[in-house]
Protein backbone atom coordinates (compact mmCIF):
# COMPACT_ATOMS: atom_id res chain seq x y z
CA UNK A 1 0.00 0.00 0.00
CA UNK A 2 2.96 2.56 -0.66
CA UNK A 3 4.89 4.58 1.53
CA UNK A 4 4.69 4.92 4.91
CA UNK A 5 3.53 8.65 5.90
CA UNK A 6 4.58 10.20 9.16
CA UNK A 7 2.84 13.18 10.60
CA UNK A 8 5.21 15.30 13.03
CA UNK A 9 4.12 17.75 15.77
CA UNK A 10 0.11 17.54 14.63
CA UNK A 11 -2.15 19.02 16.90
CA UNK A 12 -5.12 15.87 17.64
CA UNK A 13 -7.84 16.96 19.89
CA UNK A 14 -6.04 20.02 21.90
CA UNK A 15 -2.45 17.91 21.99
CA UNK A 16 0.41 17.76 20.39
CA UNK A 17 1.57 14.30 18.45
CA UNK A 18 3.14 12.42 16.37
CA UNK A 19 1.04 10.00 13.74
CA UNK A 20 2.60 7.31 11.83
CA UNK A 21 0.10 5.90 8.45
CA UNK A 22 1.29 2.53 7.43
CA UNK A 23 -1.16 0.23 4.72
CA UNK A 24 -3.80 2.73 4.83
CA UNK A 25 -4.16 2.86 8.24
CA UNK A 26 -3.34 4.91 11.38
CA UNK A 27 -0.91 2.59 13.01
CA UNK A 28 0.76 4.79 15.69
CA UNK A 29 0.03 7.58 17.34
CA UNK A 30 2.17 9.10 20.43
CA UNK A 31 3.46 12.46 22.05
CA UNK A 32 5.10 14.90 19.84
CA UNK A 33 9.06 13.57 19.34
CA UNK A 34 8.08 10.09 20.27
CA UNK A 35 8.78 9.28 16.56
CA UNK A 36 12.78 9.66 17.24
CA UNK A 37 12.60 6.64 19.14
CA UNK A 38 10.39 5.08 16.45
CA UNK A 39 11.78 1.62 14.86
CA UNK A 40 11.07 2.93 11.36
CA UNK A 41 12.01 0.88 8.67
CA UNK A 42 11.21 0.98 4.98
CA UNK A 43 10.50 4.17 2.70
CA UNK A 44 8.93 6.84 4.98
CA UNK A 45 7.31 10.48 3.69
CA UNK A 46 7.98 12.62 6.59
CA UNK A 47 5.86 15.70 7.09
CA UNK A 48 6.74 18.89 9.28
CA UNK A 49 3.14 19.53 10.40
CA UNK A 50 3.49 21.92 13.28
CA UNK A 51 0.50 24.95 13.53
CA UNK A 52 -1.36 22.15 11.95
CA UNK A 53 -4.44 20.25 12.97
CA UNK A 54 -5.70 16.89 11.73
CA UNK A 55 -9.66 16.09 12.13
CA UNK A 56 -11.23 13.15 9.70
CA UNK A 57 -11.99 13.71 5.87
CA UNK A 58 -15.61 14.58 5.45
CA UNK A 59 -18.23 12.45 3.80
CA UNK A 60 -20.30 14.02 1.61
CA UNK A 61 -23.46 11.78 1.83
CA UNK A 62 -25.81 13.10 -1.20
CA UNK A 63 -24.11 14.49 -4.06
CA UNK A 64 -24.59 13.87 -8.09
CA UNK A 65 -20.88 14.71 -8.76
CA UNK A 66 -21.37 14.95 -12.73
CA UNK A 67 -23.04 17.97 -12.00
CA UNK A 68 -20.07 19.79 -11.37
CA UNK A 69 -20.33 20.92 -15.00
CA UNK A 70 -23.80 21.62 -15.33
CA UNK A 71 -23.68 24.91 -12.79
CA UNK A 72 -25.75 27.60 -13.34
CA UNK A 73 -28.20 25.87 -15.97
CA UNK A 74 -31.50 26.40 -14.04
CA UNK A 75 -31.03 29.52 -11.68
CA UNK A 76 -33.59 30.73 -9.93
CA UNK A 77 -36.47 28.17 -11.27
CA UNK A 78 -38.60 26.25 -8.78
CA UNK A 79 -37.64 22.60 -8.01
CA UNK A 80 -40.04 20.56 -10.00
CA UNK A 81 -39.42 23.31 -13.08
CA UNK A 82 -35.64 22.88 -12.43
CA UNK A 83 -35.38 19.29 -12.29
CA UNK A 84 -37.42 18.65 -15.63
CA UNK A 85 -35.00 21.19 -17.38
CA UNK A 86 -32.14 19.17 -16.03
CA UNK A 87 -33.60 16.11 -17.69
CA UNK A 88 -33.83 17.62 -20.65
CA UNK A 89 -29.89 18.36 -20.73
CA UNK A 90 -28.82 14.75 -19.17
CA UNK A 91 -30.49 13.24 -22.26
CA UNK A 92 -27.50 14.14 -24.33
CA UNK A 93 -24.96 13.27 -21.54
CA UNK A 94 -22.91 10.43 -22.10
CA UNK A 95 -19.56 8.27 -20.17
CA UNK A 96 -16.97 11.15 -21.30
CA UNK A 97 -19.08 14.04 -19.97
CA UNK A 98 -19.52 11.70 -16.46
CA UNK A 99 -16.15 10.79 -16.57
CA UNK A 100 -14.36 13.76 -16.73
CA UNK A 101 -17.42 15.87 -15.20
CA UNK A 102 -17.12 13.49 -11.80
CA UNK A 103 -12.86 14.81 -12.10
CA UNK A 104 -13.64 18.19 -11.40
CA UNK A 105 -15.95 17.48 -8.83
CA UNK A 106 -13.19 14.96 -7.05
CA UNK A 107 -10.70 18.22 -7.45
CA UNK A 108 -13.48 20.48 -5.63
CA UNK A 109 -14.23 18.15 -3.48
CA UNK A 110 -10.73 17.14 -2.31
CA UNK A 111 -9.52 20.60 -2.04
CA UNK A 112 -12.96 21.44 0.33
CA UNK A 113 -12.19 18.40 2.83
CA UNK A 114 -13.61 15.42 1.30
CA UNK A 115 -12.48 12.16 1.17
CA UNK A 116 -15.50 10.16 0.70
CA UNK A 117 -18.85 10.59 -0.90
CA UNK A 118 -22.01 9.08 -2.06
CA UNK A 119 -23.09 9.70 -5.29
CA UNK A 120 -25.52 9.02 -7.77
CA UNK A 121 -25.84 9.14 -11.24
CA UNK A 122 -26.37 8.19 -15.34
CA UNK A 123 -23.14 6.10 -16.47
CA UNK A 124 -21.74 5.25 -12.71
CA UNK A 125 -19.18 3.33 -13.92
CA UNK A 126 -17.41 6.37 -15.44
CA UNK A 127 -17.71 8.34 -11.91
CA UNK A 128 -16.23 4.85 -10.46
CA UNK A 129 -12.71 5.44 -12.95
CA UNK A 130 -12.56 8.81 -12.22
CA UNK A 131 -13.01 9.10 -8.37
CA UNK A 132 -10.70 6.02 -8.01
CA UNK A 133 -7.96 7.40 -10.21
CA UNK A 134 -8.24 10.62 -7.65
CA UNK A 135 -7.92 7.95 -5.19
CA UNK A 136 -10.86 9.20 -3.34
CA UNK A 137 -13.62 6.98 -1.86
CA UNK A 138 -16.95 6.73 -3.68
CA UNK A 139 -20.20 5.01 -2.77
CA UNK A 140 -22.70 4.69 -5.81
CA UNK A 141 -24.17 2.07 -7.87
CA UNK A 142 -26.82 1.30 -10.66
CA UNK A 143 -30.01 4.01 -10.62
CA UNK A 144 -33.01 3.18 -11.68
CA UNK A 145 -35.56 5.48 -12.50
CA UNK A 146 -38.21 4.48 -14.88
CA UNK A 147 -40.36 7.32 -15.08
CA UNK A 148 -43.64 4.61 -15.08
CA UNK A 149 -42.42 3.30 -18.36
CA UNK A 150 -42.96 -0.64 -18.58
CA UNK A 151 -40.06 -0.72 -21.31
CA UNK A 152 -37.66 1.33 -19.62
CA UNK A 153 -38.35 -0.66 -16.31
CA UNK A 154 -37.52 -4.03 -18.04
CA UNK A 155 -34.04 -2.36 -19.86
CA UNK A 156 -33.33 -1.26 -16.77
CA UNK A 157 -33.90 -4.58 -14.53
CA UNK A 158 -31.54 -6.29 -17.21
CA UNK A 159 -28.76 -3.83 -17.07
CA UNK A 160 -29.41 -2.72 -13.16
CA UNK A 161 -28.19 -6.78 -12.51
CA UNK A 162 -25.44 -7.41 -15.12
CA UNK A 163 -23.27 -3.91 -13.91
CA UNK A 164 -24.49 -5.24 -10.24
CA UNK A 165 -22.99 -8.54 -10.30
CA UNK A 166 -20.04 -6.93 -12.87
CA UNK A 167 -18.57 -4.65 -9.85
CA UNK A 168 -19.78 -6.65 -6.75
CA UNK A 169 -16.88 -9.25 -7.86
CA UNK A 170 -14.53 -6.21 -7.86
CA UNK A 171 -14.36 -6.46 -4.53
CA UNK A 172 -12.68 -2.74 -4.35
CA UNK A 173 -12.30 -1.19 -0.63
CA UNK A 174 -12.52 2.36 -2.37
CA UNK A 175 -15.68 1.98 -3.61
CA UNK A 176 -18.46 1.05 -2.03
CA UNK A 177 -21.33 -0.87 -4.31
CA UNK A 178 -24.61 0.26 -3.70
CA UNK A 179 -28.20 1.11 -5.36
CA UNK A 180 -30.45 3.84 -6.18
CA UNK A 181 -33.81 4.62 -7.47
CA UNK A 182 -34.50 8.44 -7.79
CA UNK A 183 -37.74 9.18 -5.64
CA UNK A 184 -40.76 7.75 -5.38
CA UNK A 185 -42.40 10.16 -8.18
CA UNK A 186 -39.98 9.12 -10.69
CA UNK A 187 -40.08 5.47 -10.07
CA UNK A 188 -42.72 2.84 -10.62
CA UNK A 189 -44.12 1.34 -7.66
CA UNK A 190 -42.94 -2.08 -8.99
CA UNK A 191 -39.32 -0.79 -9.56
CA UNK A 192 -39.37 0.69 -5.78
CA UNK A 193 -40.13 -2.69 -4.46
CA UNK A 194 -37.78 -4.86 -7.31
CA UNK A 195 -34.74 -2.46 -6.76
CA UNK A 196 -35.08 -2.76 -2.68
CA UNK A 197 -35.22 -6.48 -2.73
CA UNK A 198 -32.30 -6.42 -5.19
CA UNK A 199 -30.34 -4.37 -2.12
CA UNK A 200 -31.50 -6.72 0.26
CA UNK A 201 -30.47 -9.74 -2.01
CA UNK A 202 -26.69 -7.56 -2.02
CA UNK A 203 -26.39 -6.33 1.05
CA UNK A 204 -25.32 -2.95 -0.20
CA UNK A 205 -27.12 0.59 0.49
CA UNK A 206 -29.95 1.89 -1.32
CA UNK A 207 -29.77 5.65 -2.08
CA UNK A 208 -32.96 8.07 -2.96
CA UNK A 209 -34.43 11.11 -2.43
CA UNK A 210 -37.54 11.07 0.09
CA UNK A 211 -39.68 14.15 0.94
CA UNK A 212 -37.46 16.88 -1.14
CA UNK A 213 -40.58 19.15 -1.31
CA UNK A 214 -44.43 20.05 0.04
CA UNK A 215 -45.40 18.97 -3.27
CA UNK A 216 -44.04 15.27 -3.55
CA UNK A 217 -45.40 14.81 -0.09
CA UNK A 218 -49.11 15.82 -1.15
CA UNK A 219 -48.89 14.32 -4.76
CA UNK A 220 -48.20 11.28 -2.38
CA UNK A 221 -50.78 11.89 -0.46
CA UNK A 222 -53.51 11.78 -3.15
CA UNK A 223 -52.36 9.33 -5.21
CA UNK A 224 -51.99 6.63 -2.22
CA UNK A 225 -54.94 7.51 -0.11
CA UNK A 226 -53.74 10.00 2.56
CA UNK A 227 -50.48 7.99 2.76
CA UNK A 228 -47.06 10.20 3.15
CA UNK A 229 -44.08 9.48 1.26
CA UNK A 230 -42.15 7.68 4.38
CA UNK A 231 -45.35 5.68 4.91
CA UNK A 232 -45.87 4.91 1.26
CA UNK A 233 -42.38 2.92 1.56
CA UNK A 234 -43.49 1.54 4.65
CA UNK A 235 -46.35 -0.28 3.41
CA UNK A 236 -44.01 -1.12 0.37
CA UNK A 237 -42.01 -2.94 3.01
CA UNK A 238 -38.65 -0.58 2.30
CA UNK A 239 -38.06 0.73 5.00
CA UNK A 240 -34.49 -0.73 6.11
CA UNK A 241 -30.83 0.13 7.71
CA UNK A 242 -29.91 -0.16 4.17
CA UNK A 243 -31.54 2.96 3.08
CA UNK A 244 -29.63 6.22 2.53
CA UNK A 245 -32.48 8.69 2.52
CA UNK A 246 -31.09 12.38 1.03
CA UNK A 247 -33.60 15.21 2.18
CA UNK A 248 -36.14 14.06 4.81
CA UNK A 249 -37.28 17.85 5.03
CA UNK A 250 -40.94 17.88 4.93
CA UNK A 251 -42.21 14.90 8.01
CA UNK A 252 -45.08 14.20 9.82
CA UNK A 253 -44.17 12.98 13.41
CA UNK A 254 -45.32 9.40 12.48
CA UNK A 255 -42.66 9.66 10.04
CA UNK A 256 -39.78 10.14 12.03
CA UNK A 257 -40.94 7.45 14.39
CA UNK A 258 -41.23 5.10 11.04
CA UNK A 259 -37.76 6.11 10.11
CA UNK A 260 -36.34 5.87 13.43
CA UNK A 261 -38.35 2.25 14.13
CA UNK A 262 -36.56 1.28 10.99
CA UNK A 263 -32.82 2.10 11.15
CA UNK A 264 -33.00 4.57 7.87
CA UNK A 265 -30.10 7.05 7.79
CA UNK A 266 -31.17 10.95 6.73
CA UNK A 267 -28.95 13.08 4.78
CA UNK A 268 -29.71 16.92 5.55
CA UNK A 269 -28.74 19.05 2.48
CA UNK A 270 -29.39 22.61 3.60
CA UNK A 271 -27.43 24.64 0.92
CA UNK A 272 -29.86 22.55 -2.07
CA UNK A 273 -33.44 22.79 -0.06
CA UNK A 274 -32.76 26.56 0.50
CA UNK A 275 -31.52 27.70 -2.84
CA UNK A 276 -34.12 25.95 -4.53
CA UNK A 277 -36.88 27.07 -2.07
CA UNK A 278 -37.65 23.49 -1.48
CA UNK A 279 -37.92 23.89 2.50
CA UNK A 280 -35.19 24.75 5.63
CA UNK A 281 -37.07 23.59 8.58
CA UNK A 282 -35.00 20.26 9.01
CA UNK A 283 -36.32 18.43 12.04
CA UNK A 284 -32.80 17.83 13.42
CA UNK A 285 -33.49 17.41 17.11
CA UNK A 286 -36.74 15.22 16.63
CA UNK A 287 -34.97 13.30 14.24
CA UNK A 288 -32.00 12.77 16.70
CA UNK A 289 -33.70 12.31 19.61
CA UNK A 290 -35.79 9.37 17.89
CA UNK A 291 -32.57 8.03 17.47
CA UNK A 292 -32.18 8.45 13.59
CA UNK A 293 -28.88 8.61 12.15
CA UNK A 294 -28.03 11.88 10.42
CA UNK A 295 -25.57 12.96 7.80
CA UNK A 296 -24.87 15.46 5.72
CA UNK A 297 -24.59 16.11 1.90
CA UNK A 298 -24.01 19.38 -0.63
CA UNK A 299 -26.42 17.61 -3.27
CA UNK A 300 -25.44 18.19 -6.97
CA UNK A 301 -23.56 21.95 -8.20
CA UNK A 302 -26.89 22.21 -10.50
CA UNK A 303 -28.76 23.01 -7.44
CA UNK A 304 -25.95 23.56 -4.40
CA UNK A 305 -23.57 25.22 -6.47
CA UNK A 306 -20.70 24.07 -4.90
CA UNK A 307 -19.20 20.22 -3.07
CA UNK A 308 -18.34 22.30 -0.31
CA UNK A 309 -18.82 20.47 3.10
CA UNK A 310 -17.19 22.90 5.15
CA UNK A 311 -19.36 25.67 3.89
CA UNK A 312 -22.53 23.02 4.44
CA UNK A 313 -21.85 22.65 8.09
CA UNK A 314 -22.34 26.59 9.01
CA UNK A 315 -25.18 26.80 6.90
CA UNK A 316 -26.76 23.83 8.47
CA UNK A 317 -25.85 25.21 11.75
CA UNK A 318 -27.21 28.62 11.06
CA UNK A 319 -30.46 27.70 10.21
CA UNK A 320 -31.13 25.34 12.79
CA UNK A 321 -30.61 28.14 14.98
CA UNK A 322 -32.49 30.48 13.28
CA UNK A 323 -35.60 28.85 12.38
CA UNK A 324 -35.80 26.87 16.19
CA UNK A 325 -35.09 30.57 17.90
CA UNK A 326 -32.38 28.49 19.90
CA UNK A 327 -28.58 29.69 19.17
CA UNK A 328 -27.82 26.08 21.31
CA UNK A 329 -29.11 24.07 18.60
CA UNK A 330 -27.27 21.64 16.17
CA UNK A 331 -23.82 22.09 18.22
CA UNK A 332 -20.41 22.28 16.66
CA UNK A 333 -20.03 18.47 18.22
CA UNK A 334 -23.19 17.10 16.36
CA UNK A 335 -22.20 19.44 13.34
CA UNK A 336 -19.20 17.36 13.01
CA UNK A 337 -19.85 13.97 13.52
CA UNK A 338 -22.75 14.22 11.07
CA UNK A 339 -20.13 15.43 8.67
CA UNK A 340 -17.72 12.61 8.91
CA UNK A 341 -18.37 9.61 11.65
CA UNK A 342 -22.46 9.41 11.06
CA UNK A 343 -21.53 8.68 7.43
CA UNK A 344 -19.11 6.33 7.56
CA UNK A 345 -21.69 4.34 9.92
CA UNK A 346 -24.40 4.84 7.06
CA UNK A 347 -21.70 3.32 4.32
CA UNK A 348 -20.39 0.80 6.91
CA UNK A 349 -16.88 1.45 6.65
CA UNK A 350 -14.46 2.47 9.39
CA UNK A 351 -13.78 6.01 9.47
CA UNK A 352 -14.61 9.38 10.72
CA UNK A 353 -12.25 9.13 14.09
CA UNK A 354 -8.96 9.68 14.25
CA UNK A 355 -7.20 6.66 16.27
CA UNK A 356 -4.81 3.79 16.27
CA UNK A 357 -5.86 1.18 13.84
CA UNK A 358 -8.67 3.43 12.09
CA UNK A 359 -8.68 4.04 8.38
CA UNK A 360 -6.32 6.77 7.07
CA UNK A 361 -8.71 9.56 5.77
CA UNK A 362 -7.66 13.07 7.44
CA UNK A 363 -7.31 16.60 6.79
CA UNK A 364 -4.38 18.75 8.17
CA UNK A 365 -5.93 22.41 8.73
CA UNK A 366 -3.63 25.29 9.08
CA UNK A 367 -4.38 27.63 11.45
CA UNK A 368 -1.48 29.95 10.49
CA UNK A 369 -4.00 33.07 9.46
CA UNK A 370 -6.12 35.30 11.01
CA UNK A 371 -9.17 32.97 11.52
CA UNK A 372 -7.55 30.79 14.32
CA UNK A 373 -5.54 33.58 15.92
CA UNK A 374 -8.28 33.57 18.99
CA UNK A 375 -8.55 31.37 21.48
CA UNK A 376 -12.17 30.11 20.71
CA UNK A 377 -12.79 26.39 20.45
CA UNK A 378 -11.45 24.84 17.11
CA UNK A 379 -14.22 23.80 15.72
CA UNK A 380 -16.10 27.04 16.24
CA UNK A 381 -12.86 29.13 14.34
CA UNK A 382 -13.32 26.02 11.47
CA UNK A 383 -16.88 26.12 10.81
CA UNK A 384 -18.11 29.78 11.30
CA UNK A 385 -15.05 31.54 10.87
CA UNK A 386 -12.54 29.98 8.40
CA UNK A 387 -13.10 28.63 4.47
CA UNK A 388 -12.03 25.79 3.19
CA UNK A 389 -8.79 27.07 1.91
CA UNK A 390 -6.95 26.93 5.91
CA UNK A 391 -7.34 23.36 4.47
CA UNK A 392 -3.43 22.28 3.21
CA UNK A 393 -3.72 19.05 3.06
CA UNK A 394 -5.79 15.59 2.23
CA UNK A 395 -4.96 12.44 2.95
CA UNK A 396 -7.31 8.95 2.21
CA UNK A 397 -6.75 5.91 2.58
CA UNK A 398 -3.18 6.72 3.77
CA UNK A 399 -2.27 8.61 0.91
CA UNK A 400 -1.96 12.30 -0.20
CA UNK A 401 -4.70 13.47 -2.45
CA UNK A 402 -3.93 16.91 -1.71
CA UNK A 403 -0.51 18.22 -0.52
CA UNK A 404 0.08 21.97 0.54
CA UNK A 405 -2.64 22.67 -1.63
CA UNK A 406 -1.46 21.22 -4.55
CA UNK A 407 -3.23 18.22 -6.54
CA UNK A 408 -1.72 15.91 -9.01
CA UNK A 409 -3.05 16.73 -12.47
CA UNK A 410 -5.27 19.68 -11.90
CA UNK A 411 -4.22 21.43 -14.99
CA UNK A 412 -5.21 18.71 -17.48
CA UNK A 413 -8.51 17.83 -15.46
CA UNK A 414 -9.35 21.43 -16.08
CA UNK A 415 -8.43 21.84 -19.90
CA UNK A 416 -10.21 18.31 -20.89
CA UNK A 417 -13.41 19.90 -18.65
CA UNK A 418 -13.36 22.30 -21.39
CA UNK A 419 -13.01 20.75 -24.05
CA UNK A 420 -15.98 17.86 -22.81
CA UNK A 421 -17.98 21.18 -22.71
CA UNK A 422 -17.42 23.10 -25.55
CA UNK A 423 -18.42 19.50 -27.23
CA UNK A 424 -21.76 19.45 -25.92
CA UNK A 425 -22.54 23.46 -26.29
ZN1 LIG B 1 -30.07 14.94 -5.05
Amino acid sequence: MGTAILLKDVTLRDSRKDVLIERGRISKIGPAGESAAWQLAGDLDMMDCSGMVAIPGFINMHTHSPMALMRGIGEDMHFHAWLDKIWKVEEHLDHEFVYWATKVACLEMIRTGTTTFNDQYWFFDSSVQAAREMGMRIATGYDVIDKGSREEAERQKEQCIGKSEAFLHRNDPGHIYELAFHAIYSVSEEMIVWTSELAEKYDVNLHIHLCETRKEVEDCKAAHGGLTPVEYLDRLGVLNPRLLAAHTLWLSPHDIELLAAHGVHCIHNINSNTKLASGYRFLYNEMRDAGINLCLGTDGCASSNNLDLLEAMKTAAIFQKAWRDDPSALPLGELMDMATVNGAKALRFDAGRLEESAVADLLLIDTDNTFFLSPGPFLANLVYSAHSDCIDSVICDGRFLMRHREIAGEREILAEARKVLAKIA
